[in-house]
């Protein structure tokens, strides 16, 4: 039994995943988004307004449950 040692060194590089002061595409205020793919700031993500235009709703018929 020939067992190696873990250097499994993960290449996962970070690239945009970064704390970034950015503009709200909702109300268009700076917030700091968690990443780079944060452009809703957490205030309008509560919002009504941007769960509605969310397209990944609940209640989709078809479901078995
Ligand atoms: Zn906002």
């Amino acid at each position: 039994m020939s067992t190696t040692p873990a250097t499994e060194v993960p290449t996962e590089e970070p690239r945009a995943d970064v704390p970034k002061v950015r503009q709200c595409l909702r109300c268009e205020a700076t917030f700091h988004s968690q990443w780079a793919g944060e452009r809703i700031c957490s205030r309008c993500k509560s919002s009504n307004t941007w769960r509605n235009g969310s397209p990944l709703g609940s209640g989709a018929s078809g479901n078995g449950r």
